[in-house]
């Protein structure tokens, strides 16, 4: 009965939503400040506890009792809100869940974006963006061919239009995230697998030379700012978890590897690569770069760390084939990245990524997946 007598549903959630976006939402037709709202939402008989503004944290963490307030005001049923909200669908670990109301103003646990304007269409309103978790792919809208960036404001989005190679591979990346559900895992190895080339400093490299380039002139940032950015190796990196998540390529690589050894299987892994990547010259390259890099370095090498597991397991199934020895995970913060691509001031090219909000949004991270930190 309540959902005919509250005016809240007319504004409901969308898909993958923060908590926090939706009540900023939802309090702005009434000039009201989203705390205000959610303290209407939540009194009653007993005593509400609020941590932290909306100005302190972008996300709203609710324990169980809040939850419940929040249904009953908003005329939502909660498993059609927990669907769509995915901080509603599970209590905050610092959240106490006793009898009382009690809500929580943090930063979202993981990577956000902007949704993209013209898809959202009327949820936009000026000052009042609509913020998501774009989960495994959900951080390009090939529709309108854009890569969805993470501004708290207004839309910020970077356009496609001169990186058609971009959207090819989002394309490929959406097929492998509905093909299998550890694609997060498949593509945060290969993220690993290619910063593993990236840091190598590769000279005469030209297409992500290339591709620095474009990005720098859509967005205005020089290209010392736009280097750490996951979109510049996410072709080559959706490219390798295609090659690595595909069952007829690993039965090869076990089969040439029984035959042949360890070795040959490595050559023609890095052969496809090559192929695969755009690159004739990679795989003589990182042969050669192998023959002379320390021992040592195999032992954290994600390439070699997922091949020799792949050959060796006794089962298909091999537990851990898409783990990442810690010293070879691509790092998620944009700051950290910038130290090992560019001889420039991190601080500086840091100011001037973030400024072109290069520096939050999606990462190629495993699931389930850590928050990232902002850039100092
Ligand atoms: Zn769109």
């Amino acid at each position: 009965m309540q959902a005919s007598a509250s005016p809240l549903v007319r504004i409901p959630p969308v898909a993958r939503e923060l908590t926090g976006s939706w009540f900023r939402r939802m309090a702005a037709p009434y000039g009201l400040p989203a705390q205000d709202l959610l303290r209407g939402v939540l009194s009653g008989t007993h005593r509400v506890q609020v941590t932290g503004t909306p100005g302190s944290g972008l996300e709203l963490f609710l324990n169980t009792p809040a939850r419940t307030a929040l249904a009953h005001s908003t005329g939502l049923p909660l498993p059609r809100l927990t669907r769509l909200l995915p901080a509603l669908a599970a209590p905050h670990g610092r959240l106490a869940d006793d009898e009382n109301p009690r809500a929580a103003w943090y930063m979202p646990g993981e990577a956000w974006v902007g949704t993209c304007p013209a898809c959202t269409g009327r949820a936009w309103r000026p000052g009042q963006p609509v913020l998501v978790y774009p989960g495994t792919a959900g951080h390009v809208c090939r529709r309108h061919r854009r890569w969805l960036l993470a501004h708290p404001g207004r839309p910020a989005s970077i356009p496609l239009e001169t990186l058609p190679e971009v959207l090819t591979a989002h394309r490929h990346h959406s097929a492998l995230a509905r093909a299998r559900p550890d694609a997060a895992d498949v593509v945060a190895l290969a993220a690993a697998v290619v910063w593993s080339w990236q840091v190598q400093g590769w000279r005469s490299e030209t297409v992500w030379q290339n591709r620095v380039r474009r990005l720098a002139a859509v967005t205005g940032s020089m290209p010392a700012a736009v280097m750490p950015h996951a979109l510049v190796s996410y072709p080559e990196t959706i490219a390798v978890a295609r090659l690595l998540g595909a069952p007829r390529w690993q039965q090869r690589l076990r089969e040439t590897a029984a035959a042949q050894g360890a070795g040959a299987a490595m050559e023609l892994l890095l052969g496809e690569i090559s192929r695969r990547a755009g690159r004739p010259w990679l795989a003589d390259w990182l042969i050669a770069y192998t023959r002379t890099r320390p021992r040592t370095a195999a032992q954290t090498d994600p390439l070699d760390r997922w091949l020799h597991r792949l050959t060796t397991a006794d089962r298909l199934e091999s537990n851990g084939l898409w783990t990442v020895h810690r010293a070879a995970v691509r790092p998620t913060e944009y700051s950290d990245r910038i130290g090992f691509l560019t001889d420039r001031r991190p601080r500086s090219i840091c100011e001037e990524a973030g400024a072109a909000f290069l520096t939050g949004g999606w990462e190629p991270v495993p699931s389930p997946r850590p928050g990232p930190a902002p850039c100092p």
